[in-house]
């Protein structure tokens, strides 16, 4: 707030009777004196004399006010932030741990968790806030499951009326009486009439510019979306993939929390390329792919690595249940039939299976899981083999 008073007559505000006050308080008394004595006064003089100091007591009085008011505003204002903080600190209090102020253990009951990320789920700004959950990693990376990308908006009107002050000012000069034959009126109205044409284009280009932002923002979804997703088989793509994994391993580093990573190779498919030709051997590719999809659970991560290769990601998911999920997962795909014509083909897969540790990272659990997958096709192929378990 700005505080410098500027008085008529510099002084602030505080210090006491002003010289318009003091030279009113000093005429009144030499008003009084003349009386008593018997002298003539000049009373238009001593009238004008008072109306002007009277105008200028008005003025300091309104700027007074003013300063007043905005005083008002500013401590209303603060009274009102400060409402908030506090109120935000008394929810936070109540949020507290429930330590035991005995024992000094903590005792979380049911809600306080539910709690806890319903203020902080209103509370955003507090910055409190780590990591992504599973449902927006996949809807971020996971192919299949990603949201419609938005349609591009419909064409907009070209040429709408120009609205212009300074237009308006013009033509309203122009119309008036008052300046009816005057000789700049034609030459004004020529130039109102080309300012008109230039802002009409101006408004155009905008228009035009608009589009073509828009256009670029929903190429730039579309390449995105392209580019985290595998076409033949729709699953993530390994790019898109590896940095899931780069986040889902820094979560389970930070966050003490178990993460298994399958690796997945479809055995002899050289052979079905060979057998059968690449078309089929594409069908029986999105076909493996397909039961990988139907049987994660939501937020596990599925994207083919390259070739006849896929990873899958399970966060939260120790080593020790990695194993069952792997062979279900490769039971499955044993099952599979794939019609080409009037034959049908099945194939395996090998799964390697790994546990994230602490010191793990993206790449030590993607050797350890392709060393045991490497294991599983040395083993006789259709089968799972671990390496690693985790420590969580
Ligand atoms: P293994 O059991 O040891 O894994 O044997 P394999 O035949 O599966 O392994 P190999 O690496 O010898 O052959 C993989 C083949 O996968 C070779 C390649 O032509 C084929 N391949 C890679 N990508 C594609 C693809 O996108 N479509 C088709 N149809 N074939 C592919
Ligand atoms: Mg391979
Ligand atoms: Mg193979």
């Amino acid at each position: 707030m700005d505080d410098a008073v500027d008085l008529d007559d510099g002084r602030g505000l505080d210090d006491g009777v002003g010289p318009a006050e003091a030279a009113i308080a000093t005429r009144a008394q030499a008003l009084r004196a003349a009386l008593a004595a018997g002298m003539p006064v000049d009373w238009p003089a001593e009238y004008r004399l008072l109306l002007e100091r009277h105008g200028r007591l008005a003025a300091r009085l309104d700027k007074v006010l003013a300063i007043a008011d905005r005083y008002q505003a500013s401590s209303r204002d603060l009274i009102e932030r400060l409402e908030a903080v506090n109120g935000q600190f008394r929810q936070l209090r109540e949020l507290g741990l429930p330590v035991c102020r005995y024992c000094g253990r903590i005792h979380l009951d049911d809600h306080y968790q539910s709690r806890v990320g319903e203020f902080l789920k209103h509370h955003a700004d507090l910055g409190l806030a780590r990591g992504v959950c599973a449902g927006c990693l996949e809807e971020r990376y996971g192919g299949r499951v990603r949201a419609p990308l938005p349609t591009p908006a419909g064409p907009r009107p070209v040429g709408a009326p120009v609205s212009d002050s300074a237009l308006n000012r013009v033509h309203a000069t122009l119309s008036d009486p008052a300046h009816a034959g005057s000789p700049l009126a034609a030459p004004l109205a020529d130039l109102a009439e080309r300012y008109e044409k230039l802002l009409r284009r101006l408004n155009k280009l905008v228009l035009i510019s608009d589009r073509f932002q828009e256009q670029l923002q929903d190429s730039n979804l579309r390449l995105e979306h392209l580019a985290s997703t595998d076409v033949l088989t729709g699953l993530t793509s390994r790019q898109a993939m590896k940095t899931w994994l780069e986040v889902e391993v820094r979560r389970a580093r930070i966050e003490h929390r178990p993460l298994a990573l399958l690796s997945l190779d479809v055995d002899h498919f050289k052979h079905v390329n060979d057998t059968y030709g690449h078309e089929t051997g594409d069908a029986v590719l999105a076909t493996v792919a397909a039961a990988i999809q139907r049987d994660r659970r939501r937020g596990d991560g599925a994207g083919r690595w390259g070739g006849e290769e896929f990873v899958v990601l399970l966060p939260d998911c120790p080593y020790e249940g990695a194993l069952p999920i792997a062979e279900k997962l490769r039971a499955s795909i044993a099952e599979q039939w794939v019609i080409v014509g009037e034959r049908a083909i099945s194939v395996t897969v090998s799964i390697g299976v790994a546990g994230f540790t602490p010191d793990d990272t993206v790449d030590d659990l993607l050797r350890r899981a392709d060393q045991a997958m490497y294991a599983a096709k040395h083993g006789g192929r259709n089968r799972v083999m671990g390496t690693g378990c985790d420590q969580n």
